[in-house]
């Protein structure tokens, strides 16, 4: 595209966009019968628990399809939802820069409309890729030009059905303020949208080896806010080779450690990346209609062999003085002594450190979170519905939960939870089923058109009767003589 086609201007821009929402709004009617709760509480036909780039989207494709009851509810204010502002620590995305990210088919509104608006063609030229700093103020536009719903400082859960032996029962959210503008009481949904972030099938893991034999003010899970000055001429171990452990040893010595020991558990530091090839419109599209063999076999593969750090990621902390990486350093013993914390490995190599940062990944357990907590019991898993070779075993692949080609999750016990599949879960624990669907900026195209046909077939078949009565009825006029 010339140059000069390009908006000047973020205002230039946001001008466009108005013109393309009005170019492409047709038909713009909004469809969904309202419903009332007896107690009075507001009934959304969704609520999407989660305002980062996933809730925002959603948020945006509802109301694309004139579905406009909605809300978005997010613990963290405004701003610093998701990882970008709170807890990673990345200079730039692994992300490619022509990502189309949320922007759903309107070229006004993708990453690279808004870096060149914000800067000059010239400057996106010479981008390599987004820091996340101006990733978020990307979103945060994203969010304020299209005036999404989104209530912040709310934290919501645990979910329950209304009426627990009905398939069209209301889902009940529970909300509690986590900041001065939260909110608090009872809403209800129709359909529910768990957009609550890349471990929102669990929680960020810390191995037992670690949590069982230290007191907690002595290690911390990469993935959380911590104030790293306070590591300070303190010796620090990072157990995890991935990019979220490379940041952590790199903030760590950037703001005084004395020095990091980065152990990996592997031989040698994966090179190879194995999600690279997920992210073609062939796997974005087709993961998921592979067989259950396949889809295991792959993904078993897939994150098995994970991915390394990004290069200048890797670069960052392999340039500080004081970092050192350890190889083939599988932890056996971690013991709190006299002059600090002694590491000793399978090998019989052994270390000292004063703190230890646990980069080693999430675990998917709905019973660990306030979203699920109430419902884990009824969610289908891989380990309910499919048995692997042994070759291809791989027990935690097993509890990520078992989805039919949507998002909707799956009854553990068929007629136990019949409500259960208005509940969507949008997170990575979609992986085994829909391939890399929930979440990630490059899959939101592929993902969020998927979701919005789900939640907007069942809206529309709970309503069947009204839909088809209203149409048998129709009595508009469209010729007179
Ligand atoms: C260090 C790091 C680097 C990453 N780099 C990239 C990258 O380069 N490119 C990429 O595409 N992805 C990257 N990811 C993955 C990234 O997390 C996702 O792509 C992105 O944040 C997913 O957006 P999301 O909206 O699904 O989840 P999030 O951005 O995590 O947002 C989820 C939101 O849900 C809220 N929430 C959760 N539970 C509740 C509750 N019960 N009540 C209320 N609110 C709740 C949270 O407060 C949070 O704001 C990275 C992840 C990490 C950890």
């Amino acid at each position: 595209m010339k140059t000069s086609a390009y908006a000047k201007s973020l205002e230039a821009l946001e001008a466009r966009v108005r013109v393309e929402l009005e170019l492409m709004n047709h038909p713009s009617t909004p469809w969904v019968p309202a419903r009332q709760h007896a107690s009075g509480a507001p009934v959304y036909d969704v609520a999407i628990i989660g305002g980062g780039q996933s809730g925002l989207s959603i948020l945006f494709a509802l109301g694309l399809e004139n579905v406009t009851n909605i809300v978005a509810l997010d613990r963290n204010p405004a701003g610093r939802e998701g990882p970008w502002m709170t807890y990673a620590r990345m200079n730039l995305l692994r992300t490619n820069k022509n990502v189309t990210g949320p922007a759903l088919g309107f070229p006004s509104l993708t990453p690279r409309a808004w870096y060149t608006a914000k800067h000059s063609p010239e400057s996106w030229d010479a981008l390599e890729r987004f820091s996340r700093l101006e990733w978020q103020e990307y979103l945060d536009w994203y969010r304020r030009v299209l005036d999404l719903p989104v209530q912040n400082e709310t934290e919501a859960g645990p979910l329950e059905p209304e009426h627990p032996d009905k398939a069209d029962s209301l889902i009940r959210i529970p909300l509690k303020a986590t900041g001065p503008s939260g909110q608090t009481g009872v809403i209800y949904a129709r359909e529910v949208v768990l957009a609550n972030g890349l471990e929102g099938c669990g929680k960020w893991h810390i191995p037992e080896v670690i949590s069982g034999n230290l007191p907690s003010d002595r290690y911390v899970q990469a993935n959380t806010e911590f104030d790293f000055d306070a590591l300070r001429a303190k010796r620090v171990t990072v157990v995890g080779a991935n990019a979220s452990g490379f940041d952590a040893a790199a903030v760590a010595l950037e703001n005084g450690a004395s020095r990091v020991d980065l152990l990996v558990r592997r031989p040698e530091i994966p090179k190879i990346n194995a999600h690279r090839p997920l992210d073609t419109n062939t796997w974005h599209r087709h993961f998921a209609d592979l067989d259950s063999a396949t889809r295991w076999r792959l993904m078993v593969h897939i994150m098995r062999n994970n991915q390394p750090p990004p290069q200048d990621t890797f670069d960052r902390a392999r340039n500080l003085p004081g970092f050192r990486m350890h190889e083939d350093f599988a932890i056996q013993t971690i013991r709190l002594e006299d002059d600090g914390i002694a590491i000793r490995s399978a090998k019989g190599d052994t270390l000292q450190a004063d703190f230890v940062i646990a980069a080693t990944g999430f675990i998917c357990d709905f019973k660990l979170r306030v979203e699920t907590s109430a419902i884990a019991q009824h969610i289908a898993l891989w380990r309910d519905r499919y048995a692997p070779p042994a070759e291809t075993d791989w027990e935690p692949m097993g509890t990520y939960p078992w989805l039919e080609g949507g998002f909707a999750f799956q009854e553990k016990e068929p007629g136990a939870a019949p409500w259960l599949h208005h509940i969507y879960c949008y997170s990575l624990g979609t992986k085994p089923s829909l391939g890399l669907t929930g979440g990630s900026a490059s899959s939101i195209r592929f993902a969020v058109p998927r979701l919005i046909q789900d939640v907007s077939r069942q809206l529309f078949l709970d309503d069947e009767a009204h839909h088809t009565t209203a149409l048998h009825g129709h009595d508009g006029i469209d010729l007179t003589l």
